[in-house]
């Protein structure tokens, strides 16, 4: 990815905050469970996938990754490349990070909603949370995750699909 020349940057022009927003989707099909926010999610169901298919984290990275001028997560992992076959996602999110950091930026905050027909998503919410809080080196209460059902319509009503959605804020890095 091109590195940005901050003297062109939002740093020049005085944002000491930005933000990103990043989706994700996944194909459903039979398996034996699913990855949301590196968390483990038994179930009956595995996200169809290059990668470990955590659609939580996908969305997260590619927000990080807007929200820092960058593009997405594409850029960094090609989806067809045999080296990143059943990648840990939480991989992912750590090179935006860098990525990120390198322009200046670091995340102070993350919402994250999710779109799933089942499982319910409620038990593992705080593991979700704390995931998220440990992998973005944020407190837990900058961290915000809901999950809602698709009520029967469409790919993610009829449980054919996963979709998520992220919002990151970035604050320039060595700022309280
Ligand atoms: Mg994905």
């Amino acid at each position: 990815m091109t590195e940005i020349d901050p003297s062109s940057s939002a740093q020049s022009a005085g944002l000491s905050q930005r933000y990103g927003i990043g989706t994700d989707r996944h194909r459903l099909e039979p398996g034996e469970g699913l990855i949301l926010a590196g968390v483990q999610i038994p179930c009956e169901l595995r996200a169809v996938a290059h990668s470990d298919g955590d659609a939580v984290l996908h969305a997260v990275a590619d927000a990080i990754l807007g929200a820092a001028g960058g593009t997405d997560i594409g850029d960094l992992f090609a989806d067809d490349d045999p080296q990143w076959k059943d990648l840990d996602s939480s991989i992912i999110v750590e090179r935006a990070c860098q990525w990120s950091a390198a322009q200046g930026w670091k995340p102070v905050q993350v919402d994250v909603v999710i779109h799933l027909e089942r499982p319910k998503l409620a038990e593992h919410r705080d593991a979700m949370k704390a995931a998220l809080a440990r992998q973005l080196s944020i407190p837990v209460d900058c961290v915000g995750l809901k999950a809602k059902t698709g009520e029967g319509l469409g790919p993610v009503g009829e449980g054919l699909a996963i979709d998520t959605m992220a919002v990151v804020q970035l604050q320039r890095a060595g700022e309280k």
